[in-house]
């Protein structure tokens, strides 16, 4: 099957600071319904229709699953089969710095593990290089200068274009920025947390990156799923929620989050948006972040999200009454 002649029409391509590489204002991330334990099939369907609508960037991790490895398996598949000779029209990232494999080697920012760790997403995925490679969380034991080293080695060795990092706090990507710049590897970007109902970035770190130049792409958007209407009625079977081995449980679905989407999609309904397209909206109205980083479980999740496009500005009074809804 071809791709669509129409997959670069309606996207919207965001610099990555200053860099010369542009994102998809949405982009796709491949952390929960990727795994061996999810249907090939259904995965391979959101691929193909992400790519064919101008969703340029797949994100992965090497423990992304269940079981580790598996999502980068099968996103391998998936390029070797459909988007074999699409390879340079993709964005394809991947990261290291949580737990991989037993004993001290497997986990957190060592030289040791980082570049053995690409390699293994290197043979998993089934190509040379990936376009950016993150370290995933920032280590307080090992030093920073030698994580920073190993990113810079992981360019100029070819496993990776371009290099990241996430969760880093603002001081922290202070740093790493600085040690980058020295070694001549500049960090392309930052992937930290952004949602509406986690507002951290917006205290510093946006400030370090719009200073650093650097891109910025937010994960986990719609609050793995809170920030939507997939649980206005309850939690329903095969959602986040109702799975075992997710990052979001049934104690995390509280009324008085539920109240507060109650009320925004309200602002959605007025906006002519659903709740999700709203939340894109939102996350994507700073000048600084290059792209949302989703997740989703089906194609319509997509289809749905891709709609926020024709609509992402906002006025005052809907941004005040979005901060009183948050605060209340
Ligand atoms: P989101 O906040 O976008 O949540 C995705 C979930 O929301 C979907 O699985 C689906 O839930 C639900 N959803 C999506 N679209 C809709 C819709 N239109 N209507 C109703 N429900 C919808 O992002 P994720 O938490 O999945 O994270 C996205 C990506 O960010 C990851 O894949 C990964 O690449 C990256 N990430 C990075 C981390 C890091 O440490 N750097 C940590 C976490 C994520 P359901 O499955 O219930 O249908």
């Amino acid at each position: 099957m071809s791709p669509k002649d129409t997959r670069y029409d309606t996207m919207k391509y965001n610099r990555c600071g200053l860099s010369g590489l542009k994102l998809p204002a949405i982009s796709m991330g491949l952390w929960h319904n990727w795994g061996d334990v999810d249907l090939f099939e259904n995965c391979r369907a959101m691929i193909l229709y992400s790519f064919d609508n101008g969703i340029t960037h797949f994100d992965l991790a090497n423990n992304y699953g269940p079981p580790y490895g598996s999502a980068e398996e099968n996103f391998g598949r998936i390029l070797r089969k459909d988007l074999a000779h699409y390879r340079d029209e993709l964005v394809i990232s991947t990261k290291a710095g949580w737990d991989m494999w037993p004993g001290p080697y497997g986990d957190w920012g060592s030289r040791k593990y980082l570049i053995a760790s690409l390699d293994q997403s290197l043979q998993r995925l089934g190509i040379e290089y990936v376009d950016i490679f993150y370290h995933h969380r920032f280590d307080p034991e090992t030093p920073l200068e030698e994580t920073m080293g190993a990113l810079d080695h992981i360019v100029r060795s070819g496993r990776a274009l371009y290099i990241g990092i996430s969760s880093y706090n603002h001081e922290q990507t202070k740093q790493a920025a600085k040690i980058l710049r020295k070694l001549g590897t500049p960090c392309l970007i930052h992937q930290p947390v952004y949602n509406m109902f986690n507002r951290w970035i917006e205290n510093k770190l946006l400030a370090v990156l719009e200073e650093e130049k650097m891109g910025c792409i937010v994960f986990s958007p719609l609050a793995q799923g809170l920030l939507t209407n997939r649980y206005l009625n309850g939690i329903p079977n095969g959602s986040r929620a109702s799975k075992p081995g997710t990052y979001l449980s049934r104690e995390d679905v509280t009324q008085k989050q539920i109240v507060k989407v109650v009320e925004l999609n309200k602002i959605a309904t007025q906006r002519g948006q659903s709740m999700a397209q709203m939340a894109i909206a939102w996350v994507l109205r700073h000048k600084v972040v290059t792209a949302a980083l989703i997740g989703a479980s089906k194609v319509s999740q997509i289809e749905d999200i891709l709609g926020c496009l024709s609509n992402t500005e906002f006025d005052d009074k809907e941004l005040t009454r979005i901060d009183q809804i948050l605060t209340q």
